[in-house]
Formats: structure tokens, C-alpha cells, sequence
């Protein structure tokens, strides 16, 4: 038989947290990562044109390369 399986207590996983951050979705899955801001621009372009939605194009922190999401709209009247 392969490896032996680790007996006693299973380690609670932790659910991950269900936000969208600047590298995943809602769903917790990595956004669609563009290789520059241009293109990225014209991927919330496109997205603009096709479903009206704002997205807005930015670098990520998490693996540098560029992403669009929702435009963060700060409470103002
Ligand atoms: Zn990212």
C-alpha cells in the first residue's frame, strides 16, 4: 500500500472568507489576469461596451500582473 494515512484529529480548515479582493472574485477564484494595463483597459472597455458594466483596470499586489474589477466607489453625495 502507498502512503499511511495520519491518524487522529483532522485539522480544521478554515473556510475561506467569501470576499472579493483585488486578485479573486466573489467566489474566491483569481480574476482574470491581463499582462498590462492596457490590455486590462481594454478588457473594462470591452466589458463597458458589452455589459454597461464600470470596471476599472489596476495591478495586483498578489502576482503583479493587472486585473479589472468593480470601480471601489466611496460614499459621497
Ligand atoms: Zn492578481
Amino acid at each position: 500500500m502507498g502512503k499511511t494515512r495520519r491518524p487522529g484529529k483532522r485539522k480544521v480548515v478554515r473556510q475561506p472568507l467569501r470576499i472579493a479582493s483585488s486578485h479573486t472574485d466573489r467566489n474566491g477564484s483569481p480574476k482574470t489576469r491581463y499582462h498590462s494595463i492596457l490590455e486590462a483597459r481594454q478588457a473594462a472597455a470591452a466589458a463597458y461596451a458589452i455589459h454597461r458594466a464600470d470596471l476599472e483596470a489596476y495591478q495586483c499586489n498578489h502576482c503583479n500582473g493587472f486585473h479589472i474589477g468593480n470601480r471601489r466607489v466611496d460614499p459621497k453625495d
